[in-house]
């Protein structure tokens, strides 16, 4: 045992005005006056609701802003006169290069068996068809699976079709386990000799309603147009299959790619004071698509951090370390601005990262990617959240994208708030992620949660990361 924990655990002694469910800690590492804070934060009940206050602003004074478009700077001057104007200190924006993409209009029919106009967009980096679009026979396959397992030349001169479904799930799990199918389905088609790919829908909705989203091209090999069709218009295939009727498929899709474009991370900090240089990072992802006002990804984000960060500022106790917020660019269509913070801030100790990026639904459950000395601590952690029905889980968590790229680059500490997410697949990446989406009642829990963990990542006697001694 450190001088340092014996000094802790004799000031923890005197604690004797903490209920008592609160001294049955296994290592103390906070004080007493700590944790009386930790209390105040997760118990406050402020009569405004920031977060809603903020998405609620810049989805209606910015709308929808990916990277690269016009709407992007505004996104970012509305952050930086927002984080100002709540007081943050070192406010500031940090340039990333983009690889700018814009969609173009797009147009999806059946032409055979019979003449049916489908809803559809196109993928998030697809190229175009050529200007007066393209026909052919399509090949159908259930899953993307399938379509590697085929090793005919069936889908050779079509247009490869994958039925992936996505299964509705709390944890994102029903995505996790279809998403590739939008992510690598243009290079299984290309390898394939296929002019193009559409796949169903990565959501849970049964509107007529498509989603977009990230895919990947193969610089080996043809890049194929690649778009999503609403769900009903992808059971509308699954039946004419069924029905045995050859499917011939009419196409036009315009977009531009690989425009050369600047965006930029947007940075706000509350100091700290004898760890000031140790970072705990609260973030989330300003841009969005193209459709829809980018509510639930990741506007409403972007509103927890930020009121969790101004809880702190506004709780009247110096914290350790420093709290960051950062609003990443681009993560949608390649996560710069994740990739470009975590070169840019290599050498400085980061104690914890953590985003909020998977809509409005409440916490229910936090884990943990830290350092294994360091698991106790998130399970004390784990502990002070509980009674906002929090459970705590293992320490294999997955932070949000940006987190998670820091974590897997830098080896940083990351936190996994999981949110419930029951509802995020119905409008993720669609013209329904709209303010209406948002629950304004679930980001209070939100909000303390954050701040908590923000908190007692900041004030903690023990290092997160790989060097955990204090
Ligand atoms: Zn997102
Ligand atoms: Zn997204």
């Amino acid at each position: 045992m450190t001088t340092k924990r014996r000094h802790i655990l004799g000031f923890w002694a005197g604690a004797a005005l903490l209920p008592q469910h609160l001294l049955a800690q296994d290592i103390p590492l906070w004080t007493e006056s700590d944790l009386r804070q930790a209390l105040a934060l997760r118990d406050a009940t402020p009569t405004d609701n920031l977060a809603y206050q903020l998405v609620d602003s810049l989805v209606t004074e910015v709308g929808s802003r990916p990277a690269g478009s016009a709407a992007d700077p505004r996104a970012v001057e509305w952050a930086l006169a927002k984080l100002k104007a709540l007081g943050f200190s070192n406010v500031r924006a940090d340039p990333v290069a983009v690889k700018a993409w814009r969609a173009g209009p797009v147009s999806v029919d059946i032409t055979a068996p019979f003449a049916h106009r489908l809803v559809a967009t196109a993928l998030g980096n697809s190229v175009g068809t050529p200007a007066g679009g393209l026909e052919a026979e399509m090949a159908y396959y259930p899953d993307l699976a399938s379509l590697k397992a085929d090793t005919s030349d069936r889908a050779k001169s079509r247009i490869v079709f994958i039925n992936q479904k996505t299964e509705r799930s709390r944890d994102g799990s029903g995505y996790g386990g279809a998403v590739m199918a939008r992510v690598a389905g243009a290079v299984e088609a290309a390898r394939r000799g296929a002019v193009a790919v559409a796949i169903r829908s990565i959501g849970t909705d049964r509107d007529r309603l498509a989603h977009t989203g990230g895919m990947r091209y193969d610089t080996q090999l043809r890049q194929v147009p690649a778009l999503a069709v609403s769900v009903p218009d992808a059971d509308l295939i699954e039946r004419l299959q069924r029905y045995g009727r050859p499917v011939v498929m009419r196409l036009n899709v315009q977009t531009e790619t690989g425009l050369d474009a600047t965006s930029h991370n947007v940075i706000a900090e509350v100091p700290g004071t004898d760890l000031s240089d140790e970072i705990v990072l609260l973030g989330a992802h300003l841009d969005s698509w193209h459709v829809g006002q980018g509510a639930i990804d990741d506007g409403v984000g972007v509103g927890i951090v930020c009121a969790a960060a101004k809880r702190l500022l506004d709780g009247g106790k110096p914290l350790r370390r420093t709290v960051r917020v950062v609003l990443f660019a681009n993560e949608e269509n390649g996560l710069s601005g994740a990739t470009a913070y975590a070169d840019q801030y290599k050498a400085v100790r980061h104690q914890l990262v953590g985003e909020s990026d998977f809509g409005a639904g409440k916490v229910w459950r936090m884990r943990s990617k830290v350092h294994g000395d360091a698991v106790p601590a998130l399970q004390q952690m784990a502990r002070w959240l509980a009674p906002l029905g929090i459970e705590a889980g293992d320490n294999n968590g997955s932070p949000a994208p940006d987190a998670g790229v820091m974590v897997r680059r830098n080896q940083w500490p990351g936190i996994e708030l999981t949110q419930d997410g029951t509802d995020y697949f119905d409008w993720h990446h669609t013209d329904n992620d709209t303010l209406d989406k948002i629950n304004p009642d679930t980001l209070p829990q939100n909000v303390a949660a954050w701040s908590v963990v923000a908190w007692l990542a900041s004030q903690s006697s023990q290092r997160f990361g790989q060097s955990p001694a204090a």
